[in-house]
């Protein structure tokens, strides 16, 4: 802490591992060792630490403890944030967890066939571009929001001092899935209206994306503040206006 300063107005040093292909083996580390290794030789105060894996297809699962979430497979019994974060807070370390939030597997989204983003012709947004090669992504005025904010919150109840968002991110031709017509609808009056750059209603359509995309990252903050006031939320995400 630096006068009156909260510590994220400090300089940040912050350090990501990522345990690829298989994160269980973190089990196995010497927790201790890894928060001494990652000050002292690394030098940071501040690490990003995974929650949910930004990879293969198990980005919907959790490496701790969250009611109504599926955990990693391995890390059974093993509850990487409650266990790793009151270690690193001893090293001076602040904790940030990774939540995947625009990435998931075609498995995951067939349970939930309401969530995905849809395109100006009515199709999966996953189907008509795998994203990486293998998988879709969700709406943020879906369904999928509840899951989103309420996946927040448990990764903030295990004490953590954050968490950094990978997404959400409105895709190209998106989003005509119900329910962003629907709430088009109650505010325009008229379905969402095809790609034309010459009609009104199309750039009020781009209004109401980026304000849908404000109004879930508002919602995601209350998230994070409602468990710590003082908890901190940051995003990779793409297509923001000046
Ligand atoms: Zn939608």
């Amino acid at each position: 802490m630096n006068g009156d300063k909260r510590w994220w107005e400090n300089p940040v040093r912050m350090l990501r591992i990522d345990y690829a292909p298989d994160f269980s083996i973190i089990k196995d580390e010497d927790l201790e060792a890894v928060a001494r290794n990652r000050k002292e030789d690394w030098g940071i105060n501040c690490e990003w630490i995974v929650g949910t894996p930004g990879f293969s297809n198990k980005t919907h699962q959790t490496t701790f403890e969250a009611e109504g979430y599926e955990k990693y497979p391995g890390l059974e019994g093993f509850d990487y944030l409650r266990k790793y974060t009151p270690i690193a807070h001893k090293h001076g370390i602040r904790v940030i967890a990774y939540l995947n939030m625009h990435w998931f597997s075609y498995e995951f989204a067939a349970d939930h066939p309401d969530w995905e983003q849809i395109t100006a012709n009515g199709e999966r947004y996953g189907i008509v571009n795998p994203l990486y090669g293998n998988g879709t992504t969700f709406c943020i005025n879906s369904g999928w929001r509840e899951w989103a904010f309420s996946l927040m919150g448990e990764a903030m109840k295990t004490g953590i001092d954050g968490i950094f968002l990978d997404g959400p991110v409105v895709f190209h031709d998106c989003c005509y899935c119900s329910a962003c017509q629907m709430d088009f609808i109650s505010a325009y009056g008229r379905p969402i209206p095809h790609e034309d750059w010459h009609n009104p209603l199309w750039k009020a359509f781009l209004c109401f994306r980026e304000n849908s995309l404000a109004r879930f990252l508002s919602n995601a903050q209350q998230a994070v503040k409602r468990v710590n006031p003082e908890g901190v939320i940051f995003l990779n995400d793409g297509n923001w206006e000046p």
